[in-house]
């Protein structure tokens, strides 16, 4: 971690760790994609991956927004919980399965997203950028919205197989 003498600092830190981590959920999803077995799943990742390129975009307005070059910084967390959902994907053969893992993988991914889009959020607020902080809660409903989605996606999966 680069120095950080303020709450702004600490703003730009997270703001570059989730840019990173975006761009690796970018590279992600397209994998996830191909390996879902329903096609209402596998929906849902590129609808996410289409959305996901957009939250890259906006991340990059706030950048500019304070004046700061957009870049990343490794977010260990995010590779972790990607490298995780990649041996779940190897490791289950039956396709049911594996979109079960898929689901709750991809979940992970959208929790650790909500809180770090929910602390920028409320730190944009207390710095006073309100254009920054309405940016990052319109990505913050869209990760909503993926995770409520993928509730659902689970939710008719179990009713399928208690069929
Ligand atoms: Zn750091
Ligand atoms: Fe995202
Ligand atoms: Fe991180
Ligand atoms: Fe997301």
């Amino acid at each position: 971690m680069s120095t950080v003498k303020s709450l702004e600092d600490l703003f730009v830190h997270h703001l570059k760790d989730i840019y990173y981590a975006e761009k690796q959920i970018v590279k992600a999803l397209p994998k996830m994609a191909k390996k879902a077995d329903s096609d209402k799943l596998r929906k849902a990742f590129e609808d996410h991956l289409k959305e996901t390129e957009g939250q890259v975009k906006r991340l990059e307005q706030v950048f500019e927004l304070f004046g700061v070059k957009a870049a990343g910084e490794t977010c260990p967390a995010i590779e972790g919980i990607i490298k995780e959902g990649e041996e779940g994907i190897k490791d289950a053969k039956d396709p049911d399965v594996r979109d079960a893992g898929m689901i709750a993988d991809a979940q992970a991914v959208e929790h650790y997203e909500i809180s770090r889009y929910g602390t920028l959020i409320a730190w944009a607020k207390q710095l006073g950028k309100k254009e920054a902080a309405s940016l990052l809660q319109q990505t913050l409903d869209q990760e909503y919205k993926a995770d409520q989605l993928l509730s659902k996606l689970a939710e008719g999966q179990l009713n399928k197989e208690a069929a």
